[in-house]
């Protein structure tokens, strides 16, 4: 049987007609390879960004659905003209969009999750011999209305496919060379690891590494789907490959460090010291489709018998975290609610640090020598993680690369933009 190969491209990689033409060529050399092809991509370019500015320009807070509706046009774009550039080429191609193909979500608006994808009709086009062109980051509930799976979300579209398909591997071919061990825009001694475990690459792209789409990453290790990171422009190297923990060497206690200047974080104040505050704060946060981060609850003091109750979020959930808690302050019977944005969490991640003492007080010493306040810590058995002030992110980020010795010898090559996940 015929192997398929799932290939997806940012929006950098298709920004323009000419960039689309070798995009075009990189597709065919994996057809003529004899594989079967099928290619994810994103809209062009920053086209994303300008249709989300165009909503704010009419509305404050326009509405889910219709932000769904306008952002999915932008992949309808992309695929029709890669697909066009292919039959130029003199190949056979056909494109599709997820309601065509039935990539089918939950019925959420700007960050569904896909519960299902029909594959009848690619298998169908494929064995007809023809290139399929698959539109990213969007998706259709069963009762047919348009979805979107967040921005970023064309990563998570391509693997998705890859597993449904039983792909033989998922290419993600964006502006860098591979995953490094931290970004290299602010540290260009990073260095390109050949190889990273699922379960590393999730908790750096949680920890802010935009190289990948986190759900992408969780639902290629749950279907444990070969997933390589490579550039588009350099198509000979073969970048980074993802992959169980277990097949994996392990060398160093920390694999790479990354930030994520998009944290908000909240206190909720003087929180009445009883069972079922935590429940009803997060289950309302839940209801909303909010996702928290660190949680911190203090000590119960004494006196007062309340107790304060921190997290962080996305900030672009910021507004309607604020909303949520608003509403529900009386029922929680709590306090000031305070906001700060201005922060960044910084994470170490290894699958390395399993087992090997003092990895965290390396980290907590690292940022004391700078002078870097610690506003919380949350730890998973391989990533830490510590909320700072946005402003000491990147000496933060800087020192913990050298501390943990994962500087290379080679400045490294990153063009264009990174995607904006
Ligand atoms: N076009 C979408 C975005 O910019 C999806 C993607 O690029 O993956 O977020
Ligand atoms: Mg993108």
């Amino acid at each position: 049987m015929r192997k398929v190969i799932v290939q997806k491209f940012g929006g950098t990689s298709v920004a323009d007609t000419e960039k689309i033409k070798n995009v075009a060529k990189t597709v065919i050399r994996e057809k003529e390879n004899g594989n079967d092809v099928v290619v994810v991509v994103s809209a062009m370019g920053h086209t994303t960004d300008y249709l989300v500015k165009m909503a704010k320009d009419l509305s404050a807070d326009p509405s889910g659905r219709e932000m769904d509706m306008l952002l999915s046009t932008g992949e309808g774009v992309s695929i029709a003209l890669l697909a066009m550039a292919i039959q130029a080429q003199g190949y056979d191609a056909v494109s599709f969009n997820a309601m065509q193909i039935g990539i089918i979500t939950e019925n959420v608006h700007s960050k569904a999750r896909i519960i299902d994808i029909k594959t009848d009709k690619l298998k169908k086009n494929l064995k007809e011999g023809k290139i399929i062109v698959v539109a990213g980051f969007q998706g259709v509930t069963e009762d047919g209305e348009i979805t979107t799976l967040g921005r970023g979300g064309s990563d998570t579209s391509a693997v998705a496919l890859a597993a449904a398909l039983n792909a033989e591997r998922c290419d993600i071919y964006t502006d860098v060379e591979g995953v490094y061990t931290t970004d290299p825009r602010i540290v260009p001694k990073a260095t390109r690891l050949d190889e990273i475990s699922y379960e590393e690459m999730l908790e750096l792209a949680h920890a802010g590494a935009n190289v990948l789409h986190p759900r992408s990453v969780e639902t290629a290790k749950q279907f444990n789907v070969p997933l390589r990171v490579r550039s588009s422009f350099k198509t000979d190297n073969l970048g980074t490959l993802i992959l169980g923990v277990d097949k994996m060497e392990i060398y160093k206690p920390v694999t790479g460090v990354a930030a994520d200047l998009s944290q908000a974080r909240i206190v909720v104040c003087d929180v009445p010291d009883t069972p079922g505050q935590a429940a009803k704060l997060f289950s309302n946060l839940a209801k909303e489709h909010i996702s928290v981060d660190m949680i911190i609850q203090s000590y119960a003091r004494k006196v007062s018998n309340t107790n304060d109750i921190a997290f962080t979020i996305d900030s672009s959930d910021l507004d309607k975290t604020i909303k949520t808690l608003d509403s529900l302050k009386k029922d929680l019977n709590c306090g000031d609610i305070q906001v700060n944005d201005n922060i960044a969490k910084v994470s170490i991640v290894g699958a390395g640090m399993i087992d090997r003492p003092g990895i965290a007080s390396t980290m907590f010493q690292t940022l004391a020598d700078l002078g870097v306040n610690i506003k919380m810590i949350s730890t998973s058995e391989i990533k830490i993680s510590c909320l700072v002030d946005k402003d000491d992110a990147e000496r933060a980020l800087k020192a913990l690369h050298n501390v943990f010795e994962l500087e290379g010898d080679e400045t490294a090559v990153v063009k264009g933009d990174l995607p904006d996940v």
